[in-house]
């Protein structure tokens, strides 16, 4: 059956976009994909979205989302897509080798943190492991953490954990760093912040009770291994936007993420539109996520109302000519 509008993936941005087509009388079909919730379900206590005084934890915070979009008739299928076809209209995807088209999409397939790939990195993750200072920094007051990368993130990151850890230590793998100079500067004059250069993060030691109590460090030219103590260790090195899918079909850009057109969802295709961090390696925020879905969802219903008042407007012109010719 064809839908008016197809939502592929279920974070802040995806099911925000799921609410409001929804109260739209759209009735959106959401495929949740291989992380239903996105990026928030591994997180712990999310203390930054307004409205929450006391925090949420996160995948408590992302069923509230789909609670919400399914009460006002979003259907929420946890299947992933796997296949795409815009080269016409009604756009189709398939998943789980059934086929689906809709008149409009909107892809909220967010970005991955880019992990080390540990067993211990995913084993602890959200028990001192973590790929966003932002979302979890608060919980290091006094603590000693680690952040792994050299770029600009890396650097960002470091910089503002120190406004709540007591010590910062930068494990880089090279000696030189990727991130902007001013970033550098910003960082080492700040006397909360070492680094350990030629390092790489061999292992992560803990448990869910302890949380992170120390991390084995590889020296890249030595090849020697040494434990240093620490209470949490952010990863920053990078992100990856879930785009694969689309690669061909859309316009990205150099890093692989979506491009918008300037003040709204847009995309190159007609009738596509794109929201969350799938389009933003800026802000990457569940509230920005959830605002650029809000606008996903307006911009599709703008743009069905105009293709249905040209097909309108296609048939009046149609019988009112026919009549003449009729006369
Ligand atoms: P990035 O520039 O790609 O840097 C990733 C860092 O992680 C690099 O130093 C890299 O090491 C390291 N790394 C990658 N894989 C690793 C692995 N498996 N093990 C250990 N280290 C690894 O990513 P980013 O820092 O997230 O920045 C992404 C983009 O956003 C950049 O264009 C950046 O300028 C921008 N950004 C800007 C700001 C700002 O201006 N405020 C803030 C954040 C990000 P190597 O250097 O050895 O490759």
């Amino acid at each position: 059956m064809k839908r008016k509008v197809i939502i592929i993936g279920s974070g802040p941005a995806g099911l925000t976009a799921a609410i409001y087509a929804a109260r739209a009388n759209l009735e959106p079909l959401v495929f949740e994909g291989v992380q239903p919730g996105g990026q928030l379900t591994i997180t712990t206590d999310v203390e930054n979205y307004p409205g929450f005084p006391d925090g949420i934890m996160g995948p408590d915070m992302m069923d509230e989302f789909r609670k919400q979009a399914q009460r006002f008739g979003a259907e929420c299928l946890f299947k992933t897509v796997d296949k795409v076809d815009f080269s016409e209209r009604p756009y189709k995807v398939w998943a789980d080798g059934n086929d689906y088209s809709a008149e409009a999409i909107i892809i909220s397939t967010g970005a991955s943190a880019r992990l080390l790939g540990l067993e211990s990195e995913s084993e602890l993750m959200g028990h001192g492991v973590s790929a966003c200072a932002t979302c979890d920094g608060f919980f290091f007051r006094d603590k000693k953490v680690l952040v792994v990368g050299g770029g600009d993130s890396a650097m960002e990151e470091a910089t503002f954990l120190t406004k709540f850890a007591s010590e910062v230590v930068l494990i880089h793998r090279r000696e030189e760093f990727r991130a902007s100079k001013i970033m550098i500067d910003r960082a080492m004059a700040n006397p909360k912040i070492s680094v350990e250069y030629n390092s790489t993060v061999d292992d992560i030691i803990g448990t869910k009770d302890t949380g992170v109590t120390a991390v084995r460090l590889e020296d890249t030219q030595s090849g020697e291994k040494r434990d240093l103590a620490c209470d949490g260790i952010f990863m920053a090195i990078g992100h990856i936007p879930n785009t694969q899918l689309f690669n061909g079909s859309l316009k990205l850009d150099a890093a692989g993420y979506i491009i918008t057109n300037p003040d709204t969802t847009n995309t190159n295709l007609e009738g596509v539109f794109a929201c969350g961090d799938v389009q933003d390696h800026v802000y990457r925020q569940a509230v920005t996520a959830a605002g650029t879905g809000c606008m996903a969802a307006i911009d599709a219903e703008h743009w069905l109302e105009q293709q249905h008042g040209e097909l309108l407007k296609l048939i009046f012109l149609f019988r009112t000519g026919y009549c003449l010719k009729g006369k």
